[in-house]
């Protein structure tokens, strides 16, 4: 079975990673960037579902190399003073064995893509999906240069806007509208970590319509600033360096740090140039249908939630497991399935996934609200509820049993897996 992934970015990869271990060895990835690894300046944190799939692809020790595990998640109000400081992922750890971890994107990204056995050959940089065509028995993509790729099966890991699921999906279907929204943008961008902010934390301080997520490791403090749209502003704007000015001007003297030693506009003042700040709307949605015939999409292409729980990579790594379960049990039955047949594993991959993934996304898109205290029922759960709680209900009671239910790859053995005080539900 030849198999094209449209997109090298996290999921991407990791399916190439997973192709191999089912011994589907023939397969390509189309990257319309001209590097084939993404070299952002953003981070990504893993929670410990992941590392069990990363552990799979023999992928865990590099990674977990790349950097200490995640502890504490600080809330404070605008003056600096401690809401709560919670040990959210030290409860974690415990109750699954494998850390949290923060990572800079670009360092994972060098790491799946260095690993992935003949990368050069198999990761088509410069290649830019702009036309899909299907028949009975195979599926040929077109790219912006001209170039056709063609095979039994497309995987659509080209992220929210994708062209996979436009083109071969959203509109054979009539599907037009996309199905995605948003309520909140989200200012990126990093600086040396200052002494007031502890490395291996994640320091959140709150107010109204805004949250100012600090999220640090040992050298470098990355900032995600959400901030809630003006009623009635489009669901996908551009954002010039005006507004992003705009936006740091009105609150560049907000507290950032415990006993409010340090502003926004100290970290703005500090930030890296290169790739420098970016803002972006938070896109929200789960597309209706996630495949079509020989196409099917994976991560933010089939699911775009908002990023302050950190779940959207874990989710895309979780799909790309699901869905190559699927892949591998049809395959080894049957080595060139009919269209009916994939159809059908795609089927079952989208139900495996579609009611877990839209009931994370909802709790990530409340956590957004919560925390930038939209209403006052949004405050009054954010400031008071939640350190009445504490972390370690909040763990033990909404996050472990969603975590516990991750999926894995079901026909490769786990080499390492900790000991936590939480039975996985797929051993
Ligand atoms: C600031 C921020 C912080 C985040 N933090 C976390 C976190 O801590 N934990 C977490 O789990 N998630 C996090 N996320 C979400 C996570 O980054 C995404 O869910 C994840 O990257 C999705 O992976 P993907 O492969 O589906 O899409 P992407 O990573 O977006 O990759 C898509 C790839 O497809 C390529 N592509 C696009 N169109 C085409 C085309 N037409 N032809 C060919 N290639 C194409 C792109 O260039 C890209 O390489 C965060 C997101 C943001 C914005």
């Amino acid at each position: 079975m030849r198999v094209i992934i449209a997109g090298s970015g996290l999921s991407g990869l990791v399916m190439g990673h997973c192709l191999l271990r089912a011994g589907i060895d023939d397969f390509v990835i189309l990257e319309r960037r001209p590097d084939p690894v993404e070299r952002s300046g953003s981070v990504i944190g893993l929670f410990p579902q992941t590392f069990r799939v990363l552990d799979q692809l023999d992928l865990v020790d590099d990674i977990k190399k790349l950097s200490p595990p995640l502890h504490h998640w600080l809330h404070l109000d605008s003056r600096g003073r401690t809401i709560y400081d919670g040990e959210f992922f030290d409860c974690l750890e415990a109750n699954h064995g494998h850390p949290s971890t923060l990572l800079m994107r670009r360092d994972l990204m060098e790491v799946l893509y260095s690993k992935l056995p003949d990368a050069e050959r198999r990761v088509f940089p410069n290649k830019k999906v702009t036309g899909i065509e299907q028949d009975d028995s195979s599926v040929t993509v077109t790219c912006a240069d001209g170039s056709t790729f063609k095979g039994d099966v497309l995987v659509g890991c080209d992220g929210v806007h994708s062209a996979v699921r436009r083109f071969a999906i959203e509109q054979p279907r009539g599907e037009l509208k996309p199905p995605l929204r948003s309520e909140y943008r989200g200012l990126f961008g990093s600086c040396p970590r200052p002494d007031g902010l502890a490395p291996c934390n994640v320091t959140e301080t709150h107010n109204t319509g805004i949250v100012f997520m600090i999220l640090c490791t040992e050298d470098t403090a990355f900032w995600l600033i959400t901030h809630r749209k003006d009623k009635g502003a489009p669901d996908s704007q551009k954002y010039s360096a005006e507004d992003i000015q705009a936006l740091v001007e009105k609150y560049e003297n907000h507290s950032v740090a415990p006993g409010a030693k340090i502003t926004f506009g100290d970290l703005w003042r500090a930030r890296d140039p290169v790739p420098g700040p970016g803002m972006y709307d938070y896109h929200e949605g789960v597309a209706k249908r996630w495949y079509n015939g020989r196409v099917v999409i994976v991560g933010d292409a089939a699911h775009k939630m908002t990023p302050n729980l950190g779940q959207g990579g874990n989710n895309s790594i979780e799909d790309v497991a699901s869905l190559i379960n699927q892949l591998n049990a049809l395959v080894k039955e049957k080595p060139s399935p009919t269209t009916a047949e994939l159809e059908g594993a795609f089927a079952r991959f989208q139900k495996e996934r579609e009611a877990r993934v839209k009931f994370i996304a909802g709790m990530t898109g409340r956590y957004t609200r919560w925390t930038s205290w939209r209403n006052w029922p949004s405050w009054f759960m954010q400031y008071w509820v939640w350190p009445l709680l504490g972390d370690r209900f909040i763990v033990n009671r909404l996050l472990s049993p969603m975590i516990r239910e991750s999926i894995k790859l079901d026909f490769v053995e786990e080499k390492h897996l900790p000991a936590g005080k939480v039975a996985w539900k797929y051993r």
